[in-house]
């Protein structure tokens, strides 16, 4: 583990920097797309189950929403910062953009561990969040969505109280819905399935078959399942899975040289994404330390879990084999392992492009919504798996054209729409 401390929003501004430097952006825009918009930070105060009070701090952040509404995920996570709500707004305003959605970019979070509160008492969170900020959020301001450890559950109690308080019903207030209550077909699969749609289209450009790729994963919670899930469907094999381990506050990789059987894996998981790690022992998997996920063999590796995972120290552990670097998660890579890892000619494929499968599906979520009319699923996958597409083709032309890293690419064409809807609308 690296010894450095990474700031999640310093990084976000460097990234900023440097591709604003490229595009000699004036400094007027520069000032306004470097920091978010409007920052809210809260407190929640939540009855417990056994009558006592816990007091969770909560933030909604806006970084810019000159293309449309913000919106992004509500993060519950005892790890929760300011800063870091703050780097997930503005990678949320790049990701909407590199897709070409009309929306901007927002961030919530909450300073909890849910895997310690009881479904009562996520509840009465959830609520509470929404109580505080009600009058900042709707289908036209910003629309939250679920992202690491909250889920569909969590977004249809937080409409529900936004309803109640409101007096109507406004189901595009928020995505990520359970299907049949506003929630769109796919989306539970979309941010896993996108970034396997782009890793695809990767491969064929440079010819080559996915069944004969292999890949290793980090993280198996929603997005890393569902990518898993797609890309062994596709012919890839999965070597290895890493997940964290909330009894032994560790974690742990699973590893398989035949291949994981990833619907067996998701059958011992709990929803937090945390593989048993005796049931994964019974039927044959190697128990390895968390951090053996990125020194496999393999041609694929794809950080799903948290942000600053692949720092600079373990650059040298990847097998010279690795090929391409896959980001599901939100900031997996620091600025200085990004250095390193064009030096060794990896493929870069970076996490708002990769990993915006999910607020596409939440796009769609809200467009099936406006119109009360609901598509079936391979309509909504066929959608997406042409927005992810013609993104990725987008990005990929321009650093080939002008001898881009791919994810200053996707930064140019991102912070080039951004900065139009900003220019457009006069507000520099
Ligand atoms: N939380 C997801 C993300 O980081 C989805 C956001 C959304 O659907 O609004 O992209």
């Amino acid at each position: 583990m690296s010894g450095t401390t990474y700031n999640p929003f310093k990084i976000a501004q460097e990234q900023f920097d440097n591709v604003a430097e490229i595009l000699k952006l004036d400094s007027g825009i520069c000032e306004l797309l470097r920091q978010p918009m409007k920052e809210i930070h809260f407190t929640i105060p939540v009855k417990m189950d056994d009558g006592s009070t816990k007091v969770f701090k909560a933030f909604r952040i806006r970084h810019n929403d000159a293309r449309g509404p913000a919106k992004g995920g509500i993060r519950f996570h005892p790890h929760e910062t300011a800063d870091t709500v703050r780097a997930l707004s503005m990678w949320m305003t790049w990701k909407c953009a590199v897709v070409d959605i009309p929306l901007g970019g927002g961030k919530g979070g909450v300073i909890c561990d849910p895997r310690n509160l009881s479904i009562t008492e996520q509840e009465r969170l959830c609520r509470g969040y929404i109580r505080q900020l009600a009058n900042q959020l709707g289908p036209n301001l910003d629309v939250p969505a679920p992202d690491v450890m909250t889920n569909a559950q969590h977004m249809l109690w937080m409409l529900d109280e936004y309803e109640t308080i409101t007096g109507g019903r406004y189901p595009g207030m928020i995505t990520g819905k359970p299907v049949g209550m506003g929630g769109s077909l796919g989306r539970t699969e979309a941010t896993g399935f996108g970034v396997i749609y782009v890793l695809k289209t990767y491969l064929k450009e440079i010819g080559m078959p996915i069944a004969y790729t292999t890949a290793s994963i980090q993280g198996f919670g929603n997005v890393a399942e569902y990518a898993a899930r797609m890309y062994t469907e596709l012919g890839g094999k999965v070597i290895a899975v890493s997940c964290w381990n909330q009894d032994d506050a560790k974690s742990y990789t699973f590893r398989k040289a035949t291949g994981c059987n990833i619907e067996e894996l998701a059958g011992i998981k709990d929803s937090f994404g945390n593989i048993d790690k005796a049931k994964a022992l019974e039927l044959g998997y190697e128990l390895l330390p968390g951090e053996d996920w990125i020194k496999q063999d393999v041609d694929i590796l794809i950080p799903a879990a948290l942000e600053n995972q692949i720092t600079p120290d373990l650059i040298p552990e990847l097998s010279p084999r690795v090929k391409i670097i896959c980001e599901a998660a939100n900031g997996p890579t620091t600025p200085d392992s990004d250095v390193l890892i064009r030096r060794r000619e990896i493929m870069l494929l970076p996490d708002f492009l990769c990993n915006a499968g999910g607020v596409t599906c939440s796009y769609f979520e809200q467009v099936q919504c406006n119109m009360n009319y609901f598509w079936d699923k391979s309509e909504v996958l066929n959608k997406l798996e042409y927005s992810m597409t013609k993104a990725f083709h987008d990005v990929y032309k321009l650093a080939l054209e002008k001898d881009l890293y791919m994810r200053d690419a996707a930064y140019v064409i991102a912070i080039n729409r951004v900065a139009d809807a900003v220019r457009l609308r006069g507000w520099v």
